[in-house]
């Protein structure tokens, strides 16, 4: 998400005549410097601070907000995942300045020199481009998989300035341990292959052909708003302009009408397999192949295809 948000601000940049600066925060902080520069950074912030080791959803937005006070950016974007979701709104209340979230395009206005910053609005119905006019900086979360990053070029070189922060010394939460969850999304947003099920998979008996398919495949396993909401699978697996935004090679739709919300955390280049029951069904209309089919014997084919099969046994 760092080099895409460099690959934006470089474009911005252009167009503004202002420098591009990444912030790093923690005791290792500057060790990345190289790579932010080959990936555009002019500048490299860097705030070498063990107190700043793990994302901390109350110092990071005290940090970063003091940085901006002193380095005063006219434009500070941070990515749209779910740390920088969480710590935008802090940062922007801290700063009394205005937040366009979940951005898909930014643009410096030619005449104003303003931050154009669109976003879908309206359940995803229209898209709404909003300025920042007073106030500054003008922030924006920008959704992942959607800009491009630049190529690098490891002979760029650019600066490197350390900065201290003030953080408090009695601070609210401390982290006892780090455990990762198992789930398979921790693989969706990076997974080449996703399986996608809606609620046309017809209950939660029918969830774990579908998680053994995902497994088979190596695949990641994501689900509509409609699968969420009734409780089949977390949040966290929610695909569209609610959730998170995906940009596997294949994205496998099982029993998923196509809302345009759902569509709307697809990266474009996505090649949709799309298996619906319904020939009428929305996604038919974006899909590069379609099946009419109920999803669930068709499943069951594709697992028992994908399944290893057992080695044949030798006969004297
Ligand atoms: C502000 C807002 C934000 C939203 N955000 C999101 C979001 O982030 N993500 C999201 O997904 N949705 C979101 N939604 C909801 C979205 O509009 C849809 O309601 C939702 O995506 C529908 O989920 P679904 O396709 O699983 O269910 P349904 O619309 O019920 O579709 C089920 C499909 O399954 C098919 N089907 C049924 N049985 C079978 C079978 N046996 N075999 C094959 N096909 C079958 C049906 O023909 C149908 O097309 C949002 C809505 C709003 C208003």
């Amino acid at each position: 998400m760092t080099f895409e948000l460099l690959g934006e601000a470089h474009r911005l940049a252009a167009s503004s005549g202002e420098p591009v600066c990444a912030i790093v925060l923690g005791e290792q902080a500057a060790q990345s410097y190289r790579q932010l520069w080959a990936y555009d950074a002019d500048e490299v912030l860097a705030v070498p601070m063990a107190e700043l080791d793990q994302r901390d959803e109350l110092l990071y937005p005290l940090a970063l907000a003091q940085l901006v006070q002193t380095y005063q950016p006219s434009i500070f974007l941070i990515g749209g995942t779910g740390f920088g979701r969480s710590i935008a709104p802090r940062i922007a209340s801290r700063l009394e300045t205005g937040l366009t979230a979940d951005c898909t395009r930014l643009e410096i206005d030619a005449q104003s020199g303003l931050l154009h910053q669109t976003r879908p609005a309206f359940g995803g119905n229209l898209m709404a481009t909003i300025i920042c006019r007073n106030r500054r900086p003008q922030m924006a979360t920008v959704r992942p998989h959607l800009m491009q990053p630049l190529v690098p070029d490891f002979y760029r070189r650019g600066s490197l300035t350390y900065a201290e922060v003030r953080l408090p010394e009695n601070h609210l939460i401390q982290q006892l341990d780090l455990r990762l969850t198992t789930s398979e999304s921790l693989s969706l947003e990076s997974a080449e292959i996703v399986i996608g099920i809606g609620r046309g998979i017809g209950s939660p008996r029918t969830l774990p052909l579908f998680q053994d398919l995902a497994k088979a495949l190596g695949a990641g396993l994501a689900a509509s708003r409609a699968v969420v909401d009734l409780g089949w699978l977390p949040y966290m697996h929610q695909v569209g302009q609610t959730g998170i935004t995906i940009a596997p090679k294949v994205y496998l739709a099982f029993g998923i009408s196509g809302a345009v919300q759902h569509l709307a955390g697809l990266a474009e280049g996505t090649y949709i397999i799309a298996v619906n029951k319904d020939p009428h069904a929305p996604i038919f209309q974006v899909a590069d192949e379609r099946v009419v089919a109920d999803c669930i014997p068709l499943a069951e084919a594709l697992l028992s295809m994908a399944k290893p099969k057992p080695k044949p046994e030798r006969t004297a």
